[in-house]
């Protein structure tokens, strides 16, 4: 089965498969060190994780490159302000960065590149630019990429450039500017700034430049697959293209993916406007981590994601339908045999699961078949009429279900414990919510040892103790089902 996903370079949908025929080889921008991800850092991380994930369980392997920007201007001005050099500035959003990842159930890329630990493949790469006259210094001492020397630049965009002058200059990492200008490939350093001393001068890399330098050193000057959030396309992807390939010679990235920007009710996701959220913000108003994985991920990566409360709410049910239903059917007992019905429902939710996926990653198209299997599998086991072949043909469509969407097993006291320890050592306790702090109270053991009491006072016809156990529990959120297989409990 192969993946058609949309290339953004080619402007349609091409197949994605390894050129060596051996493992996908990508590159993924990652994040700016210099403050906690928000969810939309996240839904972009999210939808690479999933395009790794279902390329694994279709048999290709990754080879997946992710760099950390730990210098650059954000970076040096808020360590500058905090009074911290920048590495013990950054180490600290790192570590959370990848604790975030964790709670998220995102896969960890198999190389992490820190751009401070490659500065000598950035400056080879600005000594081979200005070798090919594309690179050129200034009186300061910067190095700037001369956009005159690149004729192809803008066919990632297609952006209409022509307001382009030969010789503007921008040396700051970010600029959003319709016309395109030479770029700091080398920034001279300045006076209390961080910088490295090389042999195209003292100074520090511009935000282009390590993409660049890092992709080739690990993949090689021509690779499979380029990803990133829409805003990169222009001009940090523009401008990779263009100093990699003036030195190459060859196509760059081939493949180029662009996951669309995530709104929050409706309107950019700003401080300024109240509406803006990191990961850890949600943890501690109660939500759980799996919800805001399933909640960041159903709707398809070219689609805008507006995200609200209710679209939190409706992934937490989804949720709680997905691991019912998985409980009922590990926990039931099913007479031997199959059900040609339950079979054929089977086999075709997962053939409509890999074909949803393989068109564009469809996550939304890609789901539907699994809550319909639900549907159908529930009303068929109320009537006894679900048999043990078929349990287990469903179990399969549920994991291979999960090694994409990742919400079913339910991991999600880690990154909450993890956010509360968090909020404490951050004096933000004042921003968790009371119900969260009462579900927390109680761990699984504590609620299991209650449950068995309360089965036990039922035996005995201590009815009282046992209404007693069950409404404690609902206070605390979790809630009692007594079914002929057995007493089940979950958190509400
Ligand atoms: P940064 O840390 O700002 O370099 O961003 C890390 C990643 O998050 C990049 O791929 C960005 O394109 C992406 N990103 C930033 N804001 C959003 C958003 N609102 N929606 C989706 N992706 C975003
Ligand atoms: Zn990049």
């Amino acid at each position: 089965m192969t993946l058609r996903l949309f290339n953004t370079l080619s402007g349609q949908l091409d197949d994605l498969v390894p050129a060596d025929g051996k493992a996908l080889r990508m590159y993924a921008c990652g994040p700016t060190v210099y403050d906690y991800g928000h969810i939309g850092n996240f839904r972009t991380f999210l939808q690479v994780d999933v395009l790794r994930r279902f390329l694994k369980l279709t048999g290709i392997a990754v080879r997946h490159v992710m760099n950390i920007t730990d210098v650059d201007d954000k970076i040096i001005r808020n360590a500058t302000a905090a009074g911290l050099p920048i590495g013990e500035y950054t180490a600290r959003f790192e570590k959370a960065f990848f604790e975030d990842l964790e709670s998220l159930q995102v896969e960890r890329p198999e190389i992490i590149a820190r751009a401070t630990e490659h500065i000598p493949r950035m400056v080879e790469l600005v000594q081979k630019l200005a070798a090919a006259g594309a690179a050129y210094q200034t009186e300061d001492g910067s190095w700037y990429f001369r956009l005159a020397a690149f004729p192809e630049y803008g066919k990632l965009s297609k952006k209409d450039l022509g307001g382009m002058e030969d010789g503007a200059r921008v040396d700051l990492d970010e600029y959003e500017k319709d016309s395109a200008r030479d770029f700091a490939l080398w920034k001279a350093a300045k006076p209390g700034e961080t910088s490295w001393d090389t042999a195209i001068g003292r100074g520090r890399p511009g935000w282009h430049i390590e993409c660049s330098a890092m992709a080739m050193e690990f993949l090689g000057e021509s690779f499979d697959l380029h990803a990133g959030g829409e805003d990169l396309m222009f001009p940090h992807h523009e401008n990779e293209i263009a100093q990699s390939e003036s030195v190459t010679h060859k196509p760059f990235a081939r493949h180029w993916m662009h996951v669309r920007f995530l709104l929050v009710d409706g309107r950019k996701m700003s401080k300024s406007e109240g509406n803006f959220y990191t990961l850890r913000d949600l943890l501690l108003k109660g939500y759980k981590a799996s919800a805001i994985r399933l909640a960041l991920i159903s709707v398809p990566y070219r689609h805008q994601l507006n995200f609200t409360f209710d679209s939190l709410a409706d992934a937490t049910n989804a949720i709680d339908r997905l691991r019912t239903f998985h409980q009922r059917l590990t926990t039931g007992s099913f007479a031997d045999g199959a059900n040609p019905a339950l079979q054929a429902a089977a086999e075709k939710a997962q053939a409509d699961y890999l074909a949803a996926f393989s068109n564009d990653l469809n996550t939304a198209e890609a789901r539907a078949p699994i809550f319909d299997l639900i549907r159908t599998a529930n009303t068929a086991m109320d009537q006894g009429q679900l048999l043990a072949a078929d349990r287990d043909a469903i179990l399969a469509v549920l994991a291979s279900f999960d090694a994409v969407f990742c919400v079913i097993e339910d991991r999600d006291a880690e990154p909450t414990r993890r956010a509360l320890e968090w909020a404490e050592q951050a004096g933000r306790m004042a921003e968790v919510a009371p119900e969260l702090l009462t579900r927390q109270g109680l761990t699984d053991e504590a609620i299991d040892a209650l449950v068995a009491e309360r089965t036990l006072a039922k035996k005995q016809r201590n009815f009282a103790r046992a209404d007693q156990i069950r409404n404690e529990l609902a206070e605390k959120g979790i809630v009692i089902e007594d079914s002929k297989d057995g007493v089940r409990w979950k958190r509400k």
